[in-house]
């Protein structure tokens, strides 16, 4: 498994999109950029992590659906959590969480930043 400084997840790949997202995100906002280290599993289990949702996609919670959300400059695979229907304005939000870098992001995104996944 892999893992990077900080960070809830733990990465099957080292090249995962998800973690390769996370990296350019950290140079944008000139952070240091940590190389991933691999680790043992149980190591990662230990220090509390979990598993990132594209590296293993058969970890799907039940009611949680896959799909597509909107990061910086890619496409990222999450998964849908709830909808919830703004009525001021008439649009439909998701919760949904997702992995970049190794953090583990839960928050609500708008339904045009959403693609369904299969
Ligand atoms: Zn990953």
């Amino acid at each position: 498994m892999y893992t990077s400084k900080g960070g809830s997840v733990f990465h099957r790949s080292a090249s995962c999109e998800a973690l390769l997202e996370g990296q350019r995100k950290a140079a944008r906002f000139g952070q240091q950029i940590h190389e991933p280290r691999p680790v043992p599993l149980r190591q990662a289990q230990a220090e509390g992590r979990g598993a990132c949702i594209p590296c293993f996609p058969n970890f799907v919670p039940a009611n949680a659906k896959p799909c597509w959300i909107r990061g910086e400059s890619t496409w990222l695979p999450g998964l849908l959590l709830e909808w919830h229907k703004d009525p001021a304005r008439k649009v439909w939000r998701g919760v949904v969480t997702y992995s970049v870098g190794s953090e583990q992001i839960t928050e609500v995104r708008e339904q045009k930043e959403l693609r369904p996944r299969r």
